[in-house]
């Protein structure tokens, strides 16, 4: 029989999950079905109750409910529980598990660039949910120094204080957009300038190898500016592609290949 997944959010119409999980699923031989469930607002926890008790197998979880979702698991893997938010649910032994793939996806996104990760230097914009997911696993993937710099650089310090203590060793500091200088051999734009149609200005005295922008299918100033830099850039699809096969994996047991959907 088959077994039934979805992507819950509000709003989700936008949602590429579906497609995604049914292109891995063909590729896999794996009979599935994945649908899109729009949650009221206040209707997050009515909504997956009624999901599970239906005999759902497995939920993604997008905007604005990661956090919430975080708040419902009882069994949570370390990465959920640095990020304070899950993108990733099933139910296992009567317990909902949660998991949060958005690192892992980025963090294969930039493997599959051959961008190397092993002891670089990353410069990271914006401090929202993010941001905060994609830490962890960046570090696991070798990463020597993150430095954070946000429009709000309190609330990048309330990351770094956050992080540091979840993380042992880690070497993370928060800047102002004021102090942004320096060398980098990647930046990431983790801020939601592009989607909002808001323009981002990189100092010309910030040199960095790769740009990432986690945003995709919008115009983006922070891809314009690393383009004029003529160094090579990404935009965020892959780790969307990413992210989307770690959950299927977790689900399913099985990898299907980034390379063949990206
Ligand atoms: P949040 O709303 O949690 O955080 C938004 C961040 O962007 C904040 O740091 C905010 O700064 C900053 N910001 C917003 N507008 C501007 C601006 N005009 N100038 C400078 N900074 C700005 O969003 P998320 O962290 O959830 O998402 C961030 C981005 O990552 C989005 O574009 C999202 O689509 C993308 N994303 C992509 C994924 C993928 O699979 N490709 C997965 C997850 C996210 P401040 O604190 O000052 O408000």
């Amino acid at each position: 029989m088959s077994k039934n997944f979805a992507v819950i959010g509000n709003p989700i119409e936008q949602s590429r999950s579906p497609e995604l999980h049914h292109a891995f699923a063909k590729k896999m031989g794996i009979e599935l079905s994945y649908t899109k469930r729009l949650a009221p607002l206040d209707g997050f926890i009515a909504n997956i109750n009624d999901f599970f008790s239906q005999g759902g197998t497995g939920l993604n979880v997008t905007v604005p409910f990661k956090e919430q979702a975080f708040q419902q698991c009882t069994v949570l893997t370390s990465r959920a529980k640095i990020a304070k938010a899950v993108n990733t649910l099933w139910m296992e032994n009567g317990q909902l598990h949660g998991d949060n793939t958005d690192g892992q996806g980025l963090v294969d996104a930039i493997n599959g660039l051959n961008w190397k990760l092993e002891n670089s230097r990353i410069l990271i914009i914006g401090a929202g949910g993010a941001t905060r997911g994609v830490i962890y696993p960046l570090i696991q993937a070798g990463v020597q120094e993150i430095v954070i710099v946000n429009r709000t650089l309190a609330r990048a310090e309330q990351l770094v204080d956050d992080l540091k203590n979840a993380i042992p060793n880690i070497k993370l500091r928060a800047i102002s957009l004021q102090d942004l200088t320096g060398n980098f051999d990647l930046v990431i734009n983790a801020t939601s300038a592009s989607l909002t149609g808001d323009s981002l200005t990189l100092p010309d005295h910030l040199h960095f190898k790769y740009a990432y922008e986690m945003a995709y299918g919008k115009p983006s100033t922070f891809l314009d500016q690393a383009k004029i830099r003529d160094i090579p850039t990404s935009e965020g699809y892959g780790m969307l592609v990413g992210q989307a096969i770690e959950s299927f994996s977790i689900w399913h047991g099985v990898r299907p290949n980034l390379k063949d959907f990206i």
